[in-house]
């Protein structure tokens, strides 16, 4: 018999066989599948999921390595045709022996393929060419300063004159960085070059992406006494050889950073290394300088930006101990220390730790499981911890620190509330409060810069007939076509486009049109208030080329606008000194995205554009706007209490079983059929219903979005305290997907899983 599927093999004796799945290089790009090998009897009890073994392999059946990263019972060939394995290898590289048993953590503990694990573990080998590396240095002598900034700060030269000012703290500084992150015109540096006043060196560099300002120290502050007793906690636990989780809660600027540093210091004093994860989009270039300044060349960051050379050179020099320190998004996690001592997680609570594809796991879990293996500690900040973190921490799973104040004794803003329906009833129709118009109006006559934040998800709005109210939709999905300045229309699930139009297709009537309520009607509206205002506006829209964020914000930085005006994006992460007053309009806007996160999504984005305003020497104030003042994702916003806010909530997930204090499994079910996704959806429900337990069911129902892509969508949840319980509900329904798609109408029917979701489904 040859049939697929066989169950256990027998030999003639009766003795049951085991295969191992068999993965030839490893680190090789073209990782594409497991092969499956007989174990041989001698080699039974020796090999385990991770062993390195010699196989042989190919049409000459020449002798490679490969790993191991499964054990069966079942084989899906002809278990006679199965070659058998040689030998056991001594064990191979560090970093890949830990990059197999994470994969293996992941495949488990999210349910994706192996191969997916993999590669997101394991970074490709590619070769890679050497950069060119230029930097921008100062030239004219220190005399000669003192001339240069007057002369620059009378003629309102603001970017030459921040590039002076940098360049008289640091004297060498990454071209790359001044035009990113410092926000000065590639123009302005080439212009000050040809005054003389620095120069622009071009070396060729084995791709350090970005290369340290050699000179540059920096002392640490001599710690207060709620940061010291972070470090010494963490430092003890360490020590002691019992690597803690700890969770650090402090407002921006409590000096979180700070006990960062001083932490990694002394790990590296102990011969470890460090990994800190920042969102990308919170990572400025005055905190890389903070850490260049204590590391120097011994720092090194990932960012999107980087090439596929680039990023695997920096896996390279961690493997060879070139460095101590990794900065950047959730993917640095992979990065092969052979001896990380801290994983640190900033802004713990932000969405973009969680990765959207298979795997679909989040940084926290996944720094937790690496630390382990690695007996590293693991550090995580946010001014507005998420909910699991601060759950975790009350239960006692994390240590617990709180830094209170700001480390500079600067004071947070003050939060004002305005009742847009008490505006309404007192005859103001305005978009704007009374208490915002007045207060825009003071910065305007002092000023001082204003930020004016769009609550609001999607920007053009969509195209409706004022007739018969028509919405044109796209073809392939559930949503509607978003308008777009060009005048054509887009969906942004699936990248369908259309011409504009102007007539109804349904009623053949001329009223229509884009329904906008987005930042451009805001801009508007502003420019009709304040005719001559200075305006920038940032969103999807006017960021879709290259660079654009960076050029808006520098233009923002160089005091060339008074107001910005933009959507989440300007929340994160850029400090301006001179913002002293921060609107946000449509607060409760992000409370109506229909799940379980939508309050702690809400309240942390307040918390943090208030905390927007007054980051100089100015002190700050903010008006929120809303419909829902009484929402306690709002009061509490307001009065930026989080503890309040964690009180409430946690009650509310407590009462409904959500996570953190239940886990919960989003099981996607898609098919181009209808009928058939909800039929094989209900299969599904069946199956988990008969996993027993104390397990909740809920479902199936329609997807948020029902159909993407021509694709139908339902989603079915199952909720328990137990994550393993959870898992083995996963691998029942994993045997009935299978079973499922050995029907002709469930061929294209896909399963997906997902747990602790943090987006909507
Ligand atoms: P966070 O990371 O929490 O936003 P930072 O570490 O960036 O806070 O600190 C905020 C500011 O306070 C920085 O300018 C930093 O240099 C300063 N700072 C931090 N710790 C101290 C301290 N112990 N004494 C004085 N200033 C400090
Ligand atoms: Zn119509
Ligand atoms: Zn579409």
């Amino acid at each position: 018999m040859t049939g697929k599927n066989t169950a256990a093999s027998k030999l003639n004796d009766g003795e049951e066989v085991l295969f191992a799945q068999i993965i030839i290089d490893i680190s090789h790009e073209k990782v594409d599948r497991p092969f499956t090998y007989r174990i041989p009897r001698s080699l039974v009890s020796a090999i385990r999921p991770g062993s390195r073994v010699r196989v042989p392999f190919g049409v000459k059946n020449k002798e490679r390595t490969g790993y191991c990263v499964g054990i069966t019972d079942r084989c899906t060939y002809d278990p006679d045709k199965v070659k058998e394995i040689i030998g056991l290898e001594a064990p191979g590289p560090d970093d890949e022996e830990t990059a197999i048993k994470l994969a293996l953590w992941m495949k488990e503990h999210y349910g994706s393929t192996m191969i997916m694990a993999l590669r997101t573990v394991l970074p490709a080998r590619k070769a890679v060419k050497p950069l060119e590396n230029r930097t921008v240095v100062l030239k004219s002598p220190p005399e000669e300063i003192p001339a240069l900034r007057e002369e620059f700060f009378r003629r309102h030269q603001v970017a030459r004159l921040r590039l002076l000012e940098s360049l008289v703290r640091i004297p060498e500084q990454p071209f790359s960085l001044i035009t990113s992150k410092l926000h000065i015109p590639p123009a302005t540096v080439r212009s000050l070059e040809k005054k003389g006043i620095l120069e622009i060196r071009t070396t060729t560099q084995l791709r350090n992406p970005v290369n340290a300002p050699s000179e540059y120290r920096r002392e640490g502050h001599s710690l207060n006494s709620g940061q010291q007793a972070v470090v010494d906690g963490v430092i003890r636990d360490f020590d002691n050889g019992t690597p803690s989780v700890s969770l650090v809660k402090g407002v921006t600027g409590s000096g979180k950073t700070e006990v960062y540093i001083r932490i990694i210091e002394e790990m590296v004093r102990r011969g470890r290394q460090a990994i800190v994860l920042i969102p990308e989009i919170a990572l400025t270039y005055q905190t890389l300088l903070r850490f260049y300044g204590h590391f120097g060349n011994r720092v090194s960051v990932i960012n999107s930006s980087l090439s596929d050379g680039e990023r695997y050179d920096q896996y390279e020099r961690a493997r060879k101990g070139e460095i101590d320190v990794i900065i950047g998004p959730r993917s640095a996690l992979f990065v092969p220390f052979p001896r990380p001592g801290i994983i640190v997680i900033d802004e713990e609570h932000e969405n973009s730790y969680k990765n959207e594809n298979m795997p679909k796991y989040h940084a926290r879990e996944t720094a937790v499981a690496l630390a382990g293996l690695k007996g590293a500690c693991v550090l995580l900040g946010s001014a507005t911890p998420s909910l699991e973190a601060s759950y975790r921490a009350r239960t006692g799973q994390y240590r617990y620190y709180e830094l209170a104040e700001r480390a500079t004794g600067q004071s947070m803003a003050r939060v004002h509330v305005a009742d847009m329906r008490a505006e309404l009833m007192a005859g103001n129709r305005s978009v704007f409060s009374e208490q915002l118009k007045s207060l825009i109006d003071d910065r305007l006559r002092k000023k001082e810069q204003i930020m004016l934040f769009l609550n609001r998800r999607g920007y053009a709005g969509f195209v409706s007939c004022r007739a018969c109210g028509h919405v044109m939709k796209c073809p392939h999905c559930d949503v509607s076509l978003s308008w777009h300045r060009n005048g054509r229309l887009m969906c942004h699930y699936c990248g369908y486009t259309a011409p504009a139009v102007k007539v109804c297709p349904e009623c053949g009537s001329g009223y229509i049109g884009a329904f906008r309520a987005g930042t451009e009607q805001i801009e508007s509206l502003v420019l009709k208030e304040w005719p001559g205002v200075k305006v920038l506006r940032m969103d999807a829209d006017t960021t879709s080329t290259k660079n654009a964020h960076e050029k808006i914000l520098s233009a923002f930085a160089n005091e060339e606008a008074d107001i910005l005006i933009g959507t989440q994006m300007i929340v994160k992460g850029h400090d301006f000194p001179k913002v002293t007053l921060v609107g946000i309009l449509m607060a409760d806007m992000s409370l109506n995205t229909g799940d379980y996160r939508a309050a702690e999504r809400t309240f942390a984005l307040l918390v943090q554009a208030a905390g927007r305003a007054g980051r100089g020497e100015l002190a700050g104030e903010c008006v929120i706007q809303t419909y829902e003042p009484d929402n306690y994702a709002i009061r509490c916003a307001t009065k930026q209490d989080y503890d309040a806010f964690y009180t409430e909530e946690i009650r509310y997930r407590e009462i409904l079983g959500y996570p953190p204090v239940c886990h919960m499994m989003a099981v996607q079910v898609q098919d181009p059929d209808e009928d058939s996704a909800l039929a094989a959806a209900g299969i599904l429900r069946e199956a988990a219903d008969s996993c027993g337990g104390m397990i909740r069911v809920i479902g199936p129902s329609e997807a948020s979005i029902r159909r993407i892509k021509d694709i139908y969508r339902f989603v079915l949840y199952v909720k328990d305290t137990d994550y393993d319980k959870l898992i083995g509900c996963r691998n029942a329904l994993e045997e009935a997907e299978e079973k499922l798609k050995a029907e002709p109408r469930f061929k294209k029917t896909a399963v997906q899983f997902d747990y602790d979701p943090v987006n909507p489904y």
